[in-house]
Order: C-alpha cells, then structure tokens, then sequence
C-alpha cells in the first residue's frame, strides 16, 4: 500500500496537482455534477464525510452499502469519498472500473493496527480457525480471511458459521468483544481498534445524560465496552440512523463520529442529536482520515481522473473470495 501510495503522489506532483488550488468563483457543486454527466461516474460517499460531499454523492451509505453499491453499478467511474481501505473494496469487487479516492492519504488507524505480515504470523498460530474480519481492514488481510463482515451483517455472519467451528475476529477487538457477548462464540481476537471510537469518554457522556436526561445514548459497536454498557442502542452507522427514524424520543446523544449527524437531522428535523463528547478537548470524534477529503479535492480528482487506486491482480482475487461470501450470506438473510 505504501510503494501505491508513494508513487501515486510522486505522479500527482510531476503534474502539480497537490499544489493546484481551485478558482473560488467555480460552482464547485454544479462541476461535479457536469463531471458526474461527462464522465459517467458516481460518487459514493461514506455517511462521515463532510456534509458537502454528502450532498453531491448519489448514494451515501456504510461500508456493506457501499460495496453492495459498488459491485452493482454500471458507471466507468466510481469517485470513492471515503478512506483507501473502502476505495480498494470498491476496486476489488469492480475491477474494470476506474475507481478515484479524492486524498491518497485518507488512511484509517484501524485498518493500520493490522499489518498483513503480523496478521498472517498470528493466524499461523491457529490452524484450525475461520477467518472472519471485519471490512475496515486492508486488501492484503482480506486476502487472508475467510469471510468479511461489516457492523451491519456481523452477528449474522458469525452465526452462518457452524457452532463448533472457532473464529479469529480481526481487526476490532472492540466489535469484537461487542460479537463475543451478543453471539456467545468465544473467537480470538485480534487487537486492533479505531482512533475515533476509542477516544469517547464514558465520564462526559455521563454527565452530558445528567444536563439531557430525555436523550438516548445510541452507540456504534467499535466503542469501547464500558460505553457500550450504558447504550439505549447499538448499532452500525445506518444502524443508528434507522433507529432514529422509527424511535419516538426527541434527543439521542450521539456516540459514534460526528458525520452521521448531518443525515441524522436531515431525516428528523424535529429532533435535537448531540454528538458524544470526546476525553480530552480536541474534535477527536471527527475522523482525522475521513475529513482529508474535501469538496475541491473531490472536483479535481474527477477532473484529473486522479488519485487512482490500483491493485496487484492476484491479491484483487484473493480479496474478493471472502468479499463475495460476505455478500452471498448478507443476501441470503435479506440484509
Ligand atoms: S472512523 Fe475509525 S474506522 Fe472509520 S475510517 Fe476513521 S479511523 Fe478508520
């Protein structure tokens, strides 16, 4: 990933664009749209983008959306607004597709806590263990696993895994303690986690419940436990969203990254959602790799049909096999 990375930028600098800058006066949402005409291309943005982006984005999901999205549609271009791991499951599923990542750099921590070259050492370890992990991982431990799973379809996917067969869950060991408890399998777990979801503090979201005490908690699974616990609701991304629709209360507190919200009050302008405050005083519930992207960098790239992702054929291949089990069972339970 990082040879792809190193020579994609040298490339973008040899023609300038990391130092373009765009015209002010450009309507930068009627561009993309013109682009999106010209090009035939779709922008797929995941729900902790920007608001802008998720206002120009024709469709705007979690990562199982996104890929089902991805693998299912006909344009030439898919512009990914979201981090690299979910650019690459784009390329993986839709290889003759040019696929875009607005910023090459938009990384994610969790899916770094899992270098393939450790991870394959300590499958090593145990033999006779199915691999299931989690989509927020890189190509090379999808190569490595058995079957993806994503925070929408995991407990589903665990239980399409016969009983005496033993798991490895990587890399979240947060969602992963989460599966443990909700499905009674006792999978090893590899110790990853995300930045974000680590950083929320169950003090100030105590306190934040004592000034609302009307609002639901409403938590995604990558939190730590001891947040968990206190949860009215659990669920993924869209998860969140979907419970706020159907639930009558008026306040939920918030505790997942803050993008979510934008949608969240777009589908419930009558209600008040306050985003979980992090422990110490920075924006740290704001994804630092999710927001490099921007609405400019989004009009360059599809002007410039670049930064590109790109991938070794062989581990696209073996990438995809546990992608594909993944959709066949998330399609099987009608998820
Ligand atoms: S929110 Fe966490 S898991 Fe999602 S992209 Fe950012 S660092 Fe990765």
């Amino acid at each position: 990933m990082f040879t792809e990375l190193t020579e994609a930028k040298k490339n973008l600098q040899k023609k300038g664009f990391l130092d373009m800058e765009v015209d002010v006066r450009l309507d930068l949402f009627a561009e993309i749209e013109r682009l999106k005409k010209e090009k035939n291309a779709i922008i797929l943005a995941h729900y902790y983008q920007e608001p802008d982006i998720q206002d120009v984005a024709d469709y705007i999901g979690d990562s199982l959306g996104l890929s089902q999205q991805a693998a299912k549609t006909d344009a030439d271009i898919i512009v990914f607004a979201g981090v690299h791991f979910m650019a690459e499951t784009a390329k993986i599923l839709s290889p003759q597709k040019k696929v875009l990542l607005p910023d090459l750099k938009a990384g994610c921590s969790l899916a770094d806590s899992a270098p393939p070259e450790l991870f394959a050492r300590f499958k090593a370890q145990y033999p006779d263990h199915l691999v299931i992990s989690y989509i927020n991982c890189s190509a090379g431990i999808k190569a490595l696993s058995d079957i993806i799973c994503t925070s929408s379809n995991a407990e589903k996917i665990i239980e399409a895994v016969p009983k005496d067969q033993p798991i490895i869950f990587a890399p979240d060991r947060n969602l992963g303690s989460y599966l443990v408890k909700k499905t009674g399998r006792d999978m090893v777990l590899w110790n990853g986690a995300c930045m974000v979801h680590e950083i929320f503090s169950l003090e100030k979201i105590t306190k934040l419940k004592v000034r609302h005490p009307n609002a639901k908690i409403i938590a995604h699974p990558e939190c730590e436990a001891p947040v968990l616990a206190i949860a009215d609701f659990i669920g993924s991304t869209t998860g969140l969203l979907k419970f706020t629709q159907r639930d009558d209360a008026k306040e939920y507190i918030v505790v997942t990254e803050t993008g979510i919200l934008h949608q969240m009050q777009k589908e419930n302008p009558d209600k008040t959602f306050i985003p979980a405050p992090p422990n110490n005083a920075c924006a740290c519930n704001d994804c630092p790799h999710m927001k490099l992207n921007t609405l400019e960098k989004l009009y360059l790239c599809m002007e410039y049909e670049q930064p590109e992702i790109t991938m070794d054929e062989q581990l696209r291949i073996a990438a995809k096999r546990p992608i594909d089990r993944m959709l066949e069972i998330s399609a099987q339970a009608g998820l």
